[in-house]
């Protein structure tokens, strides 16, 4: 497509820890501070997982809704716009606890990981078919986009599944997360093999794990993506041995769209390419 570009910065994630990097949001004050950070250097989507009180990945439909109550409000304080992407992640979660913030946040897209594997060899990524069901006709029945995160090559065969069976509809947004083991790698065969698989009229993003991140942003650029995911909740690193913040990932994976000749997407641009729908 090749548009403008929309920059994702995923804040938080499910497994990274203040320990590994001092920068991760975990409450909602920190969350909420780091959207609005990320928005003003120019990210236009926040992917938003939350976190008990211990700083451990929760579903809990509670600690979800005051998470993004804290967001919503900072946000609308410092006069900015973002698109907000929150998480349906949560092997460990029931189904309702995985679906339960979408009606009741009504925000404009949210994660769809189309598939199960064995994440990092640790523990099984588990989305199951009724799972998957469940959430495509929600994300249908809520107007909520949702994006198909691509961590292994079956997942994009699944995509075409659900949209045959009509619980996802065309056009879709596909994420690729490259470079988790026990999925793809990330690289250049990995995206080689993936994009020509996508429905027609798809627009697409990619994001690499850890050191995977940057050469991911190059191949991305070089083969037109619409968007760029970065932040904390994939890689911790500005460069070797240096860790970063939200922001600093942010401005980086601009500074390198607009080397590429990019121009980089608002909120509001990203809304039309993306065709979402504001409920909020
Ligand atoms: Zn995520």
């Amino acid at each position: 497509m090749s548009g403008k570009l929309i920059i994702t910065c995923a804040l938080t994630g499910a497994g990274t820890t203040k320990a590994q990097n001092p920068n991760v949001p975990v409450t909602a004050a920190e969350i909420a501070a780091d959207v609005v950070a990320v928005a003003k250097a120019g990210a236009a989507v926040a992917h938003i997982h939350v976190r008990d009180e211990a700083g451990v990945n929760t579903m809990d439909t509670n600690i979800f809704v005051g998470v993004v109550e804290a967001v919503r409000e900072a946000v609308k304080k410092a006069g900015v716009d973002v698109v907000l992407n929150l998480t349906t992640s949560g092997s460990k979660f029931s189904d309702e606890w995985r679906i339960g913030h979408l009606p009741i946040l009504k925000p404009e897209m949210c994660s769809y990981d189309p598939g199960t594997m064995n994440w990092a060899n640790s523990f099984v990524f588990l989305n199951s078919p009724a799972f998957l069901e469940k959430l495509g006709h929600a994300s249908q029945e809520l107007e909520i986009k949702p994006e198909c995160e691509i961590f292994d090559g079956g997942m994009i065969g699944n995509v075409d599944y659900y949209v045959k069976k009509g619980v996802l509809k065309n056009p879709l947004h596909y994420q690729f997360v490259l470079g988790v083991p026990g999925g793809m790698p990330g690289n250049i065969d990995s995206l080689a093999y993936l994009l020509p698989k996508i429905q027609p009229g798809s627009t697409w993003s990619i994001t690499g794990i850890g050191r995977s991140s940057m050469p991911m942003m190059l191949a991305g650029l070089s083969a037109g993506c619409d968007g760029l995911r970065v932040g904390l909740e994939d890689n911790i690193n500005l460069s070797k041995g240096v860790l970063a913040t939200n922001v600093q990932l942010v401005e980086q994976a601009i500074g390198l769209a607009k080397a590429a000749g990019r121009e980089i997407a608002t909120a509001a641009e990203a809304r039309e390419i993306l065709g979402l729908k504001k409920h909020i």
